[in-house]
């Protein structure tokens, strides 16, 4: 990466404290600061992609490895059996604001419908 660390980067190192929830060798799972449900999740790669569709095409195992974290979060957190979302906001019109692909988990109540 060409540009200056993100939050989430400082975040993996441990230098900026988070609640994590889950820890593999390649991706690490915290609760998000401003919750937008009951559980609300985001699970990051530990090596940095601005994007999802940037981590696809470069690395499809370890995109794999955050579905999998996600899920696994899932099953920890209870959101299982009443189903959850997971969301990947990509460039600005989606809200995105920390360029370090990062998944949402969000479960827990009754969500509300996608749009605006
Ligand atoms: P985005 O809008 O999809 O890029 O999501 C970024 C998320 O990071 C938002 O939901 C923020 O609430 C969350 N966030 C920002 N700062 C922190 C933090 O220090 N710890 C945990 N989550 C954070």
């Amino acid at each position: 990466m060409s540009d200056a660390d993100t939050l989430f980067e400082r975040i993996i190192a441990r230098e900026v404290p988070a609640d994590i929830v889950h820890e593999t060798e390649t991706t690490l799972a915290f609760r998000d600061i401003n919750p937008q449900a009951a559980t609300h999740v985001l699970v990051v790669p530990k090596t940095r992609y601005r994007t999802v569709a940037e981590l696809a095409a470069a690395d499809p195992k370890l995109l794999a490895d955050v579905i999998a974290t996600a899920d696994k979060v899932a099953e920890l957190e209870g959101l299982t059996a009443g189903g959850y979302r997971v969301v990947f906001n990509t460039g600005s019109h989606a809200g995105q604001t920390v360029f370090h692909v990062h998944a949402h988990v969000l479960g827990g109540e009754q969500l509300g419908l996608f749009g605006r």
